[in-house]
């Protein structure tokens, strides 16, 4: 190709256009949440067993034991309560947990459930041992959720047959199972539901190096070929989260298939992320947003996170559940009592100068 870094070639226009169509807009390439055709591309990445799982070492560990010491009662281990934000590997855990007992698993999520039947026909065809996944669990409503109570506690459930004063609950038995659940919003289960699992782990975002090591073991399943700067150019720019790391590894394969000679480097890697919109920390169009809206629509914060959602047209859960984290855990937003306020790092990061009264508040590390 004799064409300039600027120049398409009208073939990789074309497939562009058709790449541009299936997968939606182009920010979709930081999403943290994964739609139908993502979530079959990531079954072929997903770790099977607890060995190949990386990071979140403490979880792992305490995993491993509980495991362990329900294979040898020869007992279905307790209830376990998985948090955190999307992409950072509950349902894989869940997936794990099963394969580790040797037990069916059952998928399931709380917008499914929509009524507490739905859940009744699940449950009462469990056979003994089966895990249950109930992601987003945190979205259960509240009928499924009593059932869910008795359930977790008793193996057992309360069939209602009939309607108004003449109703009657019949109990029913279940096999002992156990159940995983997944929430981005631990804060939104009600005591009673969080209280009935013997085991709760929050899932942290993961540090570079051990996204360095998820993309390499991802690039040999894909058989993409991949230098050490290559890798670590990906795992800084993944926002901590493996769903990215692996989404934008597949993008730069693209580039380097494309445009180079297959090879990703650090510079193949950084002119394909560069070309997706993918800033150096990592963040995607909607945490620039959300960032971009505190400091210059709200001079800096404190701002309430109703106001920020309007003024960003986004949903406040979306906002809080999605972008939120990341930004403060990069250190670019804190959360005040009084709203979210931008840091020094925040201003900066959009290349603007805080002003002198947060520039002299001490931080962390002072
Ligand atoms: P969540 O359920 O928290 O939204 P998933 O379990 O679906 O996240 O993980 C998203 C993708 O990231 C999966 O395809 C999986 O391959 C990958 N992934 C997540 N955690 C890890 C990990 N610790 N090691 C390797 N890959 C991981």
């Amino acid at each position: 190709m004799t064409e300039g870094p600027d120049a398409l070639t009208r073939a990789e226009e074309a497939e562009l256009a058709t790449r541009r169509q299936a997968r939606g807009p182009a920010d979709d390439t930081m999403s943290a949440l994964a739609d139908a055709d993502e979530r079959a591309i990531e079954s072929a990445l997903r770790p099977k067993r607890l060995t190949e799982f990386t990071g979140q070492a403490r979880v792992r560990e305490q995993l491993s034991l509980i495991l362990t010491s329900a294979l040898r009662r020869g007992r279905p281990p307790d209830h376990l309560l998985l948090s955190g934000p999307p992409g950072l590997g509950k349902t894989t855990i869940a997936m794990i947990v099963a394969a580790e007992l040797g037990a069916p698993l059952r998928i399931t999520s709380g917008p499914a459930i929509e009524r507490s039947g739905d859940l009744a026909a699940i449950l009462s065809t469990l056979s003994e041992g089966e895990v249950v996944f109930i992601d987003e669990i945190h979205r259960l409503a509240r009928p499924a959720e009593e059932m869910l109570y008795l359930a977790m506690e008793d193996f057992r459930v309360d069939v209602v047959i009939g309607k108004g004063p003449g109703a009657t609950a019949i109990p029913l038995e279940i096999a002992p199972f156990t159940l995983v659940g997944a929430t981005t919003r631990a804060g939104l289960l009600p005591a009673p539901l969080r209280d009935r699992f013997g085991f709760t782990a929050h899932l942290d975002f993961y540090a570079p190096d051990e996204l360095e090591h998820i993309i390499r073991r991802s690039a040999g399943l894909l058989g993409v070929t991949l230098t050490d700067e290559g890798a670590t150019e990906l795992s800084t720019r993944s926002r901590g989260t493996p769903r990215i790391a692996n989404r934008l590894l597949r993008r730069v394969r693209d580039y380097a298939e494309v445009r180079a000679d297959g090879v990703v480097t650090r510079e193949v890697a950084r002119i394909a992320l560069e070309l997706y919109e993918v800033d150096a920390r990592g963040l995607d169009r909607l945490d620039r947003g959300v960032l971009d809206a505190v400091v210059r629509r709200f001079g800096g914060g404190p701002v309430g996170l109703s106001t920020l959602a309007v003024a960003l047209g986004e949903e406040a859960e979306t906002v809080e559940v999605v972008a939120e984290p990341f930004l403060v855990r990069c250190g670019l937003l804190t959360r005040t009592p009084r709203g979210r306020v931008a840091t020094a790092a925040g201003w900066a990061h959009l290349g603007l100068t805080p002003p002198p009264s947060l520039a002299e508040l001490p931080t962390l590390f002072d």
